[in-house]
């Protein structure tokens, strides 16, 4: 399979950001000159050692990298089947995996001499992790987030506004992420000097889906090193959750010129993928267009509006999905499949008797598919799921959906 997949797909994007005919720069010429400054310096950081060399001392002191690779030996014994690992991103600080990517992003702005940092959040993990660095860092923090999740999400507004942010409410279109992501691209091109945009996950405009893929890939390192010293070769199967696509392509993309290793990305299916589009599977139930800067897969009814999709999980709730995921579903290199809410609820369970870990929903649908197919494999195939954040957020949604009540 992965002979036939062209040079560009292994090493790229070519040099206008397209992943075969995915991804691009679809955006006006007032934000070209933005774009075209920040690919300059992120060219300039990925061949500078001492670019690398901050990343790292920060991610060891701290996020607490590199985070364990760890054999659930129990859920293995339960399945009956291969032998299941988990890369344990939701013990970084902050809880998850996107603090790997506000770093990178973070101090390339102070390379930049940029003081004011933007960025759009859904359910408020990006916005946590951006605000704790901006904290961390002394620099003025502006989240964009939908009126709508402003609501929904009351405990990480207010995590982003101790930790110093202003949270700006969007009340465009419908209120939600991809409102909130649009009001960060009218703030960029209107405070140009000041100002750098820190995106999410791995979409919007070339460079952005690279860049972003490149410091998520940290996951994907140090998996095969642990791997290489735990097993002595590297595992078989790979299993990631995508909303945007930026932890999944962390895991992944170390691997794709290995082509005995078995990629599968699995998006949220909501309630079930089919005509009444409640759900957010973009590959699985989505098609080709643009948004944010670049051609992907997206949720869109006939005359190509966006939907908004449907999830129990909110971080999953993107109604579009990296360029390159779109890419590698294209050329096959990378499987796709969607999981429904009521399967990631139970596997979100089994994690937690089995393990002792309180997963997140998002990982949750993760773990749900390792679950349909570990037990039809042998007990020498080793699989990968990544653990990209913990439950403690979503302990009220779970409690909700199982009918307890809670609330006191
Ligand atoms: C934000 C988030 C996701 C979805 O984003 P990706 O870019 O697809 O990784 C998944 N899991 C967790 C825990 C998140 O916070």
């Amino acid at each position: 399979m992965p002979e036939d997949i062209p040079n560009s797909h292994r090493t790229g994007p070519d040099d206008q950001g397209r992943f075969g005919i995915f991804g691009g720069r679809f955006v006006s010429e007032t934000l070209m000159p933005l774009i075209l400054e920040l690919e300059a310096e992120y060219e300039r950081a990925k061949t500078d050692d001492s670019f690398w060399a901050e990343m790292a001392d920060l991610w060891t002191h701290y996020v607490g990298r590199p985070s364990p690779l760890y054999h659930a030996e129990r859920l293995t014994q339960h399945l009956g089947g291969a032998k299941v690992y988990m890369k344990r991103d939701e013990l970084n600080h902050t809880g998850a995996h996107k603090i790997n990517n506000v770093l990178g992003q973070i101090i390339l702005a102070r390379r930049m001499g940029k003081t004011r940092i933007i960025a759009e959040t859904g359910a408020g993990q990006h916005g946590v992790a951006t605000a704790t660095v901006c904290a961390k860092f002394g620099l003025k923090c502006v989240v964009y987030m939908g009126a709508h999740d402003v609501e929904r999400q009351a405990p990480n507004v207010f995590r982003m506004k101790l930790l110093g942010a202003e949270v700006v409410p969007v009340t465009s279109g419908r209120g939600t992420l991809k409102d909130a992501m649009n009001d960060a691209l009218r703030d960029w091109v209107t405070n140009v000097r000041d100002t750098f945009y820190c995106i999410g996950t791995v979409a919007g405009p070339h460079p952005y889906p690279a860049m972003v893929r490149d410091f998520q890939s940290i996951i994907g390192k140090e998996t095969r090193e642990q791997m290489m010293a735990a097993e002595g070769r590297l595992p078989d199967t790979l299993v990631a959750a995508i909303g945007g696509g930026s932890n999944a392509m962390g895991l992944f993309h170390p691997f794709l010129d290995e082509p005995t290793v078995n990629i599968v990305g699995v998006e949220a299916g909501g309630k079930g993928v089919d005509d009444r589009m409640e759900h957010c599977a973009s590959l699985t139930g989505g098609r080709p267009g643009v948004l944010h800067g670049n051609r992907t897969y997206l949720l869109q009814d006939d005359d190509g509006q966006i939907l908004e999709g449907f999830s129990i999980s909110a971080g999953l709730d993107y109604p579009g999905i990296g360029p390159e995921h779109a890419w590698l579903h294209e050329t096959g290199r990378a499987r796709y499949v969607a999981i429904t809410d009521a399967e990631a609820l139970e596997a979100f369970q089994l994690c937690c008797a089995l393990e002792g870990i309180i997963p997140a929903l998002e990982p949750s649908h993760a773990l749900a598919q390792v679950m349909k197919m570990a037990p039809d494999l042998p007990a020498d195939h080793l699989i990968v799921m990544n653990m990209c954040g913990r439950g403690d957020k979503d302990i009220f949604t779970v409690a909700r959906a199982l009918g307890v009540d809670i609330a006191g």
